[in-house]
C-alpha cells in the first residue's frame, strides 16, 4: 500500500537515518513486530507519514480503539503531512520491560500550516508486541 509512496531504498521518514527497508518497514508489513516502544513509537510516525491506517490500529492497545477510528485516521493523515521527527527521551520500553514511555516532538504542516505535536507517549507490551496505550499531547506552532 506505501510502497507506490516511498521506496523502500529511501532514507526512513522516522529520521534513523536507515533506510526504510532496515528501519520502520518491518515492522508495518509485519516482518519483525518492533522490539521496543520507541521502535514502535518509530513505526507508528511513519505510519502516520504514509497513511497506513491498519498499521495505526493494530499497534493500539484494543481497549483505546474507538468505532469509526479509521475514518478519522484516514482524513487526518490526508489533511496532515508529517515533516519530521525527534525522539526526546524514553523510559524503560526495552525488549524485557513491559512498560515504557517515549517523548517525543513530530513536526508537521496542515492547511498551509506548520505546528509540531509534542507527546509523551506510553506503550505497554503483550505477549511480546509493543501497543500504544495513550499520550498527553501539546500542539504548539511550528
Ligand atoms: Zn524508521
Amino acid at each position: 500500500m506505501f510502497h507506490d509512496q516511498l521506496d523502500a531504498n529511501q532514507s526512513c521518514p522516522c529520521g534513523s537515518g536507515h533506510a526504510f527497508r532496515d528501519c520502520c518497514e518491518r515492522a508495518l508489513v509485519g516482518v519483525a513486530p518492533a522490539p521496543t516502544a520507541e521502535a514502535l513509537m518509530r513505526s507508528r510516525y511513519t505510519a502516520f507519514a504514509l497513511g497506513a491506517i491498519d498499521y495505526l490500529i493494530d499497534t493500539q492497545a484494543p481497549e483505546k480503539r474507538l468505532p469509526g477510528e479509521a475514518e478519522l485516521l484516514a482524513e487526518q493523515t490526508q489533511l496532515t503531512h508529517w515533516t519530521g521527527l525527534t525522539i526526546l527521551s524514553t523510559r524503560r520500553g526495552g525488549p524485557f520491560d513491559s512498560t515504557g514511555e517515549v517523548a517525543f516532538e513530530a513536526r508537521f504542516e496542515a492547511e498551509g500550516q506548520r505546528g509540531m505535536l509534542r507527546e509523551n507517549s506510553r506503550f505497554r507490551r503483550d505477549k511480546g508486541r509493543w501497543f500504544y496505550v495513550d499520550g498527553d499531547v501539546e500542539l504548539l506552532p511550528g
